[in-house]
């Protein structure tokens, strides 16, 4: 087969906001499929900081340190910059035009009836003080997925709102002017969303309760100890609730053993007591064998993020090198945009 002929690959566009260190939530809910499908699709992979300001507008001096951090988490995970692009968003001005055509096509109580958006304002404590790039930022996300052609988005099921918002556009800006724009959909972590060590439904790296993929063994284990269970379970001896308890919920993501997590859940809902009184299966035994778990898990990727880390420049080299291939790639789908909706003028 000649290169002209070799099927181009799909496209795959994700993300994440460079607002902290990457952590468990993010490796089941999106980057286990990043680095299983990157051989397959051609993959963008955009360090949203624009969309990150929506919320840290006051505060953009954030942004740099953790880019660096989010791409060290990447590397560390395993994904090759030779098969991603990471791209850095504020630097791909297309995503910028598009957002701007979209927001036509979108009303104000629809972007107001986003559930995800709505969750994250009370998260975030805005009351009445909504900013309108807040509000909008489900727009420019269509854009940052448009702008790639992407066929297929891997991310946490917090997004599924944003992917039903993409879709909406599509077939409406395509319908209005002609099939240009890819639909895609969404492609979401099996696990769904993990809830944060205060039992919260969500980890977030805004809202301290992660565990980052970089945290050291001792910080992993003190996490760990400290997390919420059953609240309702003074005693060890007593029975156990395991069903909204994150740490059955972190055994079934991370523990290889699924014998042993089941044994453990069998004799944490029994309770009971030992012939010395001590409980059959305390919170702490379960915590202590979670610890071990994820410090193994989380070691690999230790030790390769210490060694892309040595060298101060390579992290700035690979993002050059996937910001140029995806400004490539959105020059291509912005012209196709313009063209379609006849603002394609002939003047050079
Ligand atoms: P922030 O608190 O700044 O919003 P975040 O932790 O929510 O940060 P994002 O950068 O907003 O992280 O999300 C990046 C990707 O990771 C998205 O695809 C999102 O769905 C996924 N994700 C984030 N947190 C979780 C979680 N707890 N479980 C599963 N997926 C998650
Ligand atoms: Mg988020």
């Amino acid at each position: 087969m000649t290169a002209s002929q070799t099927p181009t690959k799909k496209r795959i566009l994700t993300g994440d906001r460079p607002t902290g260190q990457l952590h468990l939530g993010h490796y089941v809910g999106s980057l286990q499929n990043r680095v299983k499908l990157q051989h397959e699709y051609e993959t963008y992979i955009l360090i949203a900081d624009v969309q990150a300001l929506t919320d840290n507008f006051e505060t953009p001096e954030m942004l740099r340190a953790n880019i660096r951090e989010v791409v060290l988490d990447y590397l560390a995970v395993g994904l090759d910059p030779k098969l991603c692009a990471f791209v850095v968003q504020s630097l791909v001005p297309e995503i910028a035009e598009l957002t701007i055509y979209y927001l036509n096509l979108v009303t104000l109580s629809r972007l107001e009836r986003n559930p995800t958006v709505k969750d994250e304002m009370r998260q975030k404590g805005m009351g009445d003080d909504v900013r309108m790039g807040f509000l909008c930022y489900p727009i420019s996300q269509v854009a940052d997925i448009t702008a790639f052609g992407a066929h297929l988005v891997p991310v946490g099921n917090d997004q599924r709102p944003m992917i039903e918002q993409t879709r909406e556009i599509v077939q409406r800006f395509n319908q209005l002017y002609g099939e240009v724009l890819t639909l895609p959909d969404g492609l979401y972590g099996e696990f769904g969303r993990l809830p944060g060590t205060d039992g919260q439904a969500k980890m977030g790296k805004s809202l301290g309760n992660a565990i980052s993929l970089a945290d050291d063994e001792a910080t992993v284990t003190k996490k760990v100890m400290s997390m919420f269970t059953d609240p309702n379970r003074i005693r060890g001896t007593e029975p156990g609730n395991i069903e909204g308890n994150p740490v059955f919920t972190y055994h079934d993501a991370f523990n290889p053993d699924k014998e042993r997590v089941a044994e453990l859940k069998e004799l944490y809902q029994k309770g009971g007591a030992q012939e010395n009184g001590k409980p059959i299966l305390g919170d702490v035994q379960v915590k202590r064998e979670l610890a071990t778990v994820l410090n193994a898990f989380l070691e690999p990727m230790r030790q390769r993020r210490a060694e892309f880390a040595r060298d101060s420049d390579y992290v700035w080299d690979v993002v050059r090198d996937g910001t140029a291939r995806g400004r490539q790639c959105a020059g291509e789908v912005m012209e196709g945009v313009r063209s379609a909706m006849k603002i394609d003028y002939p003047i050079e």
